[in-house]
């Protein structure tokens, strides 16, 4: 156990050590940082201090890039290194100086997104959304069970929690109206999601199998696919999401890494009607996992919807092979969105649109307002947690936003 006193349950404990990007008054420089409790370990000054100077080049710099860079084996090591550090007392004279209060650290970005892609692989999530949008075709495409729905969105607006979201505008037209109109999002949405972090580039023509994806996963973040409903409905056919989700996508600013969720790995919920084609199948069994992580979504401070990790259809890893099938290459700090989580109960759905199906069932707030789509000023919190190694619980932190007036 950790020398610092932390009650055993504690969310951010010795089996969770997340990483980020953190600076502080005093050191305005953003460098990485690893959350024990409620302090930030600031990790290569720590690692210089307690003679670990191997640990130090992945861990320098403003981003989590170097450390993602650096691949599979690094990350084992690092990881066992901060465990080590912040449990064998010898190491607490050189380690404990550079421990920083969580409430004097600014947050930054945690990585410089190469790509981003968001998947589509909640079952329930794509049935909602085929029965709202597409009432008299089937609920789910007819590709949806064969292949990982996804499209590539906007790395270059990913954003940490806690920055504001300028409500975008944009075209829409109704079924009803004779022609489209201009002006700010009324339909303005959320998407719960958890997105994966990866490290170690490919190359161009190759292929990433399904059980080799999680020597490019390096950890998980939670996502908030901010979404235009209007903008998007209008101008989706035929080539996919645009400009009604790339004005913002937030995440959290800790990465919990990939090791921290063996306890939490499950079965997922089963693909045999029909079964995919071989290349999303796991021969060994590496990459057949969901995760069994735990979501909470509050508006102004009321809980309006529980998603679980557990009921997605398609695994990491299978999203991460579909992804590269074609011979696409991965870069350091591809970022890819799980889709929305939803479960089968309206208590799980992972967005507005299906908590409120598509506005004809507003749901009240605890100030007695209701919503069916953001209304500007309203602040979105998304938390999860999972369970760890011998009853820990593993933290993922939080990713939270404004919404902010169109400018
Ligand atoms: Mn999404």
């Amino acid at each position: 156990m950790t020398w610092l006193e932390l009650p055993a349950n504690h969310p951010f404990g010795i089996a969770t050590l997340p990483y980020g990007i953190f600076s502080t008054a005093a050191e305005p420089q953003p460098r990485v940082g690893v959350r024990i409790g409620d302090l930030v370990l600031d990790a290569a000054a720590a690692a210089v201090s307690a003679r670990c100077e191997y640990a130090v080049p992945a861990l320098s710099g403003p981003t989590l890039n170097p450390l993602l860079a650096a691949g599979p084996s690094a990350w084992a090591s690092t990881r066992q290194w901060l465990t080590s550090v912040l449990t064998d007392p010898a190491y607490r004279e050189a380690v404990e100086p550079h421990l920083v209060p969580l409430a004097e650290v600014t947050m930054h970005l945690p990585l410089e997104v190469a790509d981003y892609v968001d998947f589509y692989a909640s079952a329930n999530h794509a049935m909602n959304v085929g029965k709202i949008f597409r009432p008299d075709s089937p609920a789910l495409p007819v590709n949806w069970k064969h292949l990982p729905i996804g499209y590539h969105g906007r790395a270059g607006t990913v954003v940490v929690s806690g920055t504001d979201v300028v409500r975008p505008s944009g075209q829409r037209k109704g079924p009803a109206d004779p022609a489209p109109v201009y002006g700010p999002s009324i339909r303005l949405d959320i998407e719960a999601e958890l997105g994966f972090l990866v490290g170690g580039a490919t190359t161009m023509g190759d292929r990433v199998c399904v059980d080799e994806a999680t020597e490019h996963i390096f950890g998980v973040v939670i996502l908030n696919d901010w979404s235009a409903r209007d903008i998007q409905a209008w101008e989706y056919v035929p080539l996919g999401p645009f400009l009604g989700k790339s004005f913002a996508t937030s995440i959290s600013a800790w990465v919990t890494p990939l090791a921290a969720f063996d306890a939490a790995r499950v079965p997922l919920p089963g693909q045999d009607d029909p079964e995919p084609l071989p290349y999303l199948q796991s021969g060994s069994g590496v990459g057949a996992f969901g995760l069994d992580v735990h979501l909470s979504v509050e508006v102004n401070g009321t809980v309006v919807t529980r998603p679980e990790y557990a009921t997605m259809y398609w695994s990491p890893a299978q999203m991460l092979a579909h992804m590269t099938v074609n011979g696409a290459s991965l870069r350091t700090g591809d970022l890819y969105g799980s889709g929305t989580i939803s479960g089968p109960e309206k208590g799980t759905r992972g967005s507005f649109l299906e908590l409120s199906w598509g506005g004809t069932e507003p749901f009240t707030l605890a100030d007695g307002t209701t919503r069916s789509y953001l209304e500007d000023g309203d602040v979105v919190t998304m938390t999860a947690w999972a369970p760890g190694p011998d009853g820990a619980v593993i933290g993922l932190g939080e990713v939270t936003g404004r919404i902010v007036p169109t400018r």
